[in-house]
Order: C-alpha cells, then structure tokens, then sequence
C-alpha cells in the first residue's frame, strides 16, 4: 500500500496566529507560558487536520517559533559567543537574541543594542529566509534543545503518531558560514554527528519509528569532498538502536549527478522533487536500491495551482509499476511552509479562479486522494477525479487565461525592441544637455517614509471608508509636501514618494489583468514577516496607465526633474505566485510588455527620467550554475524590453538592493540602463570592483546612506565613501542616492540624513 505523506506544514496559523502571538510576546502584551499556549494549540490543529485529512506520515518539528535552521543551531548548541549563552537548555531570551539581535526578544534593533542578530538570507530560491549558522574552527556541539522530542511526544499524547522532521548534519553545515577564512564548515561534521546521534536514539526510545532528514543541499552543485561527506554521516545515523527508519528527503530540484550519493545512503526512503525534476523518476527507479522506499514529491509546495490528477497519476503509476506501491510514498515536493494555509478562507475569491486554486488544506487532500486511487482503485475516488478534470479543462481553455492578443504581441517581441536607438556613450552626451545635471546628481531611490497617516488613509480608502476623490486629495498632498520637503534640502532628481503604494509589486498586480489578489494568502517571509503574494494567473494585458497620474501630477508641482518609478518585470515575476502552464520566461515578457507601455505613457506624460526597480534579479538565479545562463538571458531581455522603447534623451534608472555582483556583472551591464543604484554603504564600496573590473561604462549610484539602519550618516561619512568610490569610477559616472527605498524609516532619520547627503555630494562637486 502507498502511504499519504507531508513533509511539513505552514507554521503561521490560517489567521496568523503565530505572528500575533510572537509579536505581542516581543512587546510584553503575552507571557512566555502563552506564546507557548497558542504554539501548541497550533501543532495540535494541524496534525488533527492532517489526521483527519487522511495523511499517515504526518510532520513534527515542522513547527517553529521564528525558523527551522534556527532551530537545528538551538538544537545543536551552536550559539554564537556574543549571545552569552552559559550552557544548558537555549532559552527563548537567546532563541530570539539570535533572531532578531540585542538582549531579550525585546524589539532592540540590531545595531543600536551592539549584539547583532544571526545574519539572515534566502532559503534556496524561496521567498523564506532563514538564519545563517555562525561556525568557529573550535567549534563544539551539544544538545541544548529537545524541541524535536518534546513535539514528538506532544503529539503522541493527542495520540498522534508523527514522524519528526530536522534539518540533515550536512545541509547545516553548508548553509552556515563561518567568519574565519578559507574555514570548511564541513570539517566539523565529526564532532556534529554525536548530537544528531543523541536525538535519533532519544526518538527511537521515545517510539518514533521514522525520521524525516532533510537534505535540500542534494540538489546543488555539489564537490566531490561534499558528496562524499554525505557518506560520512548517514552510517552512523543508520545505525541507532531500535532502528528508526530515515526518510531522507531532497527537494527543489534534480539531484542530478548527486543521484549516485542519494542512492547509496543507508536509509529507509528517499524523497524526490517530481515537481520541478519529473524527468529525473526514470533514473531514480533505475538506481534506487531494492530495500529503500521512494517517496514522490508531487504535489506543488511552492504554488497555489490544484495539482493535474492525470499527470500525477501517470508518474505515480509508472513508478509502482517498476517498484510495487508498498515502496510508494505520495507527497508534496517539499514542506508545505511556502504555500498559504486555507483556502477556505478566502471569503471573497473570483468562483472561477478559485476552483484552479489549492492551499496547503486542499493539497494534503490531494495527496489523500491519489494514495486511496493507488491503494483502491480509480473508482474509489472517480467523483474527485472527474472534478479534477473538469477544472482542468476549465482552467485550459478559459479565455480569462488566454488572451490571443497578448500571445500575438509577444510572439512579435523582436531584439530591436530590446534595444535602445543609440548606445550609452551617445544617449550620454544627449541627456547631459538636455537633462542639465550638475556632476555627482543626488537623488533618492523612490520612496518617502510610509507614515501612519497614510496607512490609514489608504486603508480607509480600501474598505470604502475614505471617497475616491478624498483619496485622491490625500495623496496629492503627500506628493506635494514630500516635492516641497525635496526641494528645500536641494535634491536634484525629485520622485514622487510612492504614497499610493503599499507594496511594489501587490501595486501593479492590483492594476493588471492576469493578476489575481488574495486575502488571506499568507506565507511566511521570515520570523513573524508574512507576504501575500499576487497570483499570476493568465495572459497579462495592462488597462490603462498605472502611474502617470500621480508622477505628472508631481512633476507639475515643480520645475525640478521627476523620476517616475516602476517596478521590473523580474521583480514582479519573481514575488509572486506565478502560472505553471508556461515557462516563466514566457510570464515575464508579457509583464516587460505591459511596464513597456507604461514607460512610454510616462516618456509622453513629459516625464524625462524613470527607474525600472529590478531588486530581484539575483535571486531569481537558478540553483545550479549550469542553468544561470539561459535565466540571465530572458531576465536581462525582459528587462531591456520594458526600457527601451524610450527616445535617447529619456534616462532610464534601475535599482537593485544588493551588490554581490561578481558573478552577474556581464547581465548587469548587458541591462544597459543609463543609471543603476545599489547598496554599498555597509561593505565601504569594496563591491564596486566588480563594476570596475569590468570597466562598466554607464552611470552608477552606489548607496552611500544605509536606510537599514536609524544612524544619521555624517557628511565627512558620505563624503569619504564617494571618494572611495571615485578612486575607481569616473566623476561622470558618479551618482549620489541612500541605498534603497526610505519607506521603512521615520522622517526624523531621513531628514538629517538627506540633509547631510545633498551637502556630501556640494562639498565633493567644490573640490574637483
Ligand atoms: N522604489 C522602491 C522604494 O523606494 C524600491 C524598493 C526596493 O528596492 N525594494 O521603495
Ligand atoms: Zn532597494
């Protein structure tokens, strides 16, 4: 018999409960013995749903108060010194130090309290974050959190049997990093594996009879050192006394040429991404060995789209076929942490996108229904099948998906469409007359500090409370008194302060056809950050204009230049649910279509310089290094698409929030945007070599104000970092803006600081 599996389950609460919960304990509103309450309440929750769902391998430990590596760094005692952690249990007070930095959970930041939190980044090419592990060479190891056995036992008290889930000993160690140079995380395996040893004995003595390892590094570029490493670790892991059996899981993608090390582990099962690698079933049936059970990643735990029964149902059955169903495991492609929690909740959905649809509920229903087809026959579920088939169909030949005329206009997407009239060194010249900048132009990247006042209103205007006019009033008057507070302090290229957006990407999806919003579509961000993505359903067509209301508005309060400011078509794909009935390479050149058009309507709206935000790029870079290429080549040509349509003297801008640049700087200049502004003040501009080495030729705008932190910069601060930055760039090239969006800020910082800014960039044009 095939056996209903989840790899994990979203933590939040259909409602966000855990947000709340966290957040008020940070602030003192709950106690700890609360915040404990509600967790537990949850676990309790979700495994009954899934009991009651039909699903047999059910998850524990999938649960966390802030994040799974976290977690593994508690359960292992890897606590960095500066937390002054004494040994013993790792209490909350330093699980959430580590998270969030300064003392207590409390809401310090980070660099006013003087202890910094763990650092954070992208969990492969999700949109969650985790917190990176901080190894030293004398690195030592001991059980200092019995999370996993605690939730273990919890649950068999409701009398549910789980089957624990922990971050596998070498994907720990590769996702950590250490501050000593040239230091092979990987070389602390042997003194890790005792503690992973400790908790699988601790399980099996408690009665878990499966462990659920995750090892998501087998699907990365690995050396042969690593692979082997791999090796290392799962032999003593296999051999705990009372035996319990692991399922070591892989997702994200192919393990390729990893295949031969995942095969020859010693454990029980192994778990494979049919999602978004069904061509590699083949070669797994063909190499797994006759003792391990395959459990098949099938249904999507990255998307929103109701799983293709027919097509699920043929890759399941070729493997039973090979392998017999008592070696079958059906699941999601990986935890279903990335998917929102409920559908049912979603209150007020369009009826006919929303039988297309399927949350983290519906998907473990999904799961329970191909297992029972497996185990029962076709029959046993022949109403679910043919409902399935029908909103196949639907979904298939629904004109709200396809749109000949946007099919038509992307198939005749030709390269000098791409492709600006003149090259840089010319549009140059050109812009310099016409846009009369003075050397080392200041600017800021978009927007103004979202205050309370316009939350409010816009929150108001939102649920009917506040007119359309009134609206429309409220935001012009932001507009004018952030152009008003720009033109005091003498900036020279204006924007307008994004006032009307609450999001930037939720802002163009709101205004596009082929864009759904939900309501309730929340998954986790990081901690206790949740995101609601827009899901991209259907061919993309724009409506109208989406901005030029409110730029032209803004430039006619001045005589000064206004930036307007979009949002790229990467950037858009990238941050949201996208559809999966067509390569996303596809999805995003009809998004470049539509920011296409925009620009022009701006470019005709009198509009002389506009700033295509691209902060996503990077980090839609494919997993392995083999498939950057084909990625940087759609990504860049859907870029230039949206730009280049502009007559010469009209200066496009782009801005990306990072500047590890190394690796893509022949993408990023391939972009040919007129100006790009990054982030640089906290690396002292180190990361502007890769510009240089490149001899990158167009203008640059390396952020010289880091919005992440309260500080004040000085003037001498700035001053000294454009001087760095002179040493290798030219004064033409030289831009002077903060390092990304002050939306997040308070007035009070951004006042001084731009003050301060505008005076760095007068006293460096005096000296040269
Ligand atoms: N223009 C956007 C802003 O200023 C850019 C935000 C971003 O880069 N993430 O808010
Ligand atoms: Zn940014």
């Amino acid at each position: 018999m095939a056996i209903a599996t989840n790899l994990g389950f979203p933590r939040i609460g259909a409602h966000r409960e855990l947000k709340r919960a966290v957040e008020k304990f940070w602030t003192e509103k709950i106690s700890e013995a609360e915040l404990q309450q509600i967790g537990r309440d949850l676990r309790e929750t979700h495994w009954k749903l899934q009991q009651a769902t039909g699903i047999e391998q059910i998850p524990s430990n999938d649960f966390s108060l802030y994040d799974q590596v976290l977690d593994t760094t508690a359960m292992v005692g890897a606590i960095p010194d500066r937390f002054q952690w004494t040994g013993g249990a790792v209490d909350l007070t330093t699980y959430f130090a580590m998270a969030r930095g300064g003392k207590g959970g409390k809401s310090v930041d980070a660099t006013t309290a003087g202890v910094a939190a763990l650092e954070m980044t992208k969990w492969f090419d999700t949109n969650y974050h985790y917190l990176v592990p901080e190894f030293e060479p004398e690195q030592q190891f001991q059980l200092a959190s019995t999370k996993v056995i605690d939730e273990f036992l919890e649950a068999k008290a409701l009398g549910i049997e789980t089957r624990p889930v922990i971050l596998g000993p070498v994907s720990f160690l590769l996702l950590g990093k250490s501050g000593t140079a040239d230091f092979d995380c990987l070389s602390l395996l042997d003194r890790l594996l005792p503690v992973y040893v400790e908790v699988l004995t601790r399980l099996s003595a408690a009665g878990a009879k499966w462990i659920q390892i995750d090892e998501p590094c087998l699907v990365l570029d690995l050396t042969a050192e690593q692979r082997v490493a791999f090796q290392r670790a799962y032999d003593p892991l296999s051999m705990i006394a009372g035996g319990i059996q692991i399922a070591l899981t892989t997702y994200f993608g192919p393990l390729a040429e990893n295949l031969s090390t995942a095969v020859a582990l010693p454990v029980a099962a192994l778990h494979i991404d049919l999602v978004r690698a069904p061509e590699q079933l083949d070669d797994v049936l063909e190499q797994l060995p006759a003792e391990v059970a395959l459990s098949l990643g099938i249904i999507d735990g990255r998307n929103i789209w109701k799983n293709d029964f027919e097509q699920s149902l043929a890759l399941i059955e070729k493997a039973v076929d090979r392998i017999g169903a008592d070696r079958i495991l059906i699941g999601p492609s990986c935890s279903l942490l990335h998917t929102p929690v409920d559908l049912e909740n979603e209150t007020d959905l369009d009826p006919e996108l929303r039988q297309w649809l399927a949350y983290a509920r519906q998907k473990l229903e999904e799961i329970s229904v191909l297992t029972r087809c497996i185990n029962a026959g076709r029959e046993s579920v022949a109403d679910a099948l043919s409902a399935n088939l029908t909103a196949m169909n639907a979904r298939r030949n629904s004109p709200r998906v396809h749109r000949p005329e946007v099919k038509e206009r992307s198939a005749a997407v030709t390269e000098p469409m791409r492709t600006r009239k003149s090259p840089y060194a010319e549009r140059h010249v050109l812009q310099q007359k016409t846009l009369d900048l003075p050397l080392f132009p200041t600017t800021t990247i978009g927007s103004f500090p979202q205050t309370d006042e316009i939350r409010k209103a816009r929150a108001a205007f939102k649920k009917g409370e506040l007119t359309e006019s009134a609206y429309e009033q409220f935001l012009q008057a932001c507009i004018a008194s952030d152009i008003q507070y720009q033109e005091s302090v003498d900036l020279d290229v204006l924007v307008h302060g994004e006032a009307e957006r609450n999001d930037m990407v939720e802002y163009f999806g709101e205004q596009l056809e082929g864009f759904l919003a939900t309501k309730n579509g929340w998954v986790q961000s990081y901690g206790s950050r949740c995101v609601k993505p827009p899901i991209i359903f259907g061919d993309i067509l724009r409506k109208g204009p989406m901005t030029v209301k409110w730029t032209k508005y803004a430039q006619s309060c001045t005589q000064k230049l206004m930036k307007g400011m979009l949002t790229g078509p990467v950037t858009i794909l990238q941050w949201s649910f996208v559809r999966d009935d067509q390569p996303r390479s596809e999805t995003c050149q009809q998004i470049g279509l539509a920011i296409r058009d925009e620009v022009l309507d701006l470019e005709a709206g009198g509009i002389r310089i506009i700033q295509i935000d691209e902060p996503a790029v990077r980090e839609g870079l494919p997993l392995r290094r083999s498939d950057w290429r084909a990625y940087l080549k759609w990504a860049v040509d859907c870029f230039r698409l949206s730009a280049a349509g502009v007559e010469d003297e009209t200066q496009i801008h782009t801005h990306m929030c990072y500047s590890e640049f190394n690796d893509i700087i022949e993408a990023i200049a391939a972009l040919d945007a007129d100006v790009i502004s990054i982030e640089t003040s906290r690396s002292n501009m180190e990361l502007l070599d890769a510009f240089v080495q490149f001899r990158y030729p167009n203008e640059i705008g390396p952020g010289v104000y880091d919005i992440h932190s309260p500080r004040v910069p000085t003037v001498e601060w700035m001053v000294d970092l454009l001087e760095t930055a002179l040493n290798v760039l030219e004064p033409r090239q030289l831009w002077v803006n903060p390092d990304c969006g002050l939306k997040t800020r308070k007035w009070d910082e951004v006042r001084p600081a731009l003050q301060n800014m505008v005076a760095a960039a007068k006293s460096l044009r005096a000296k040269v």
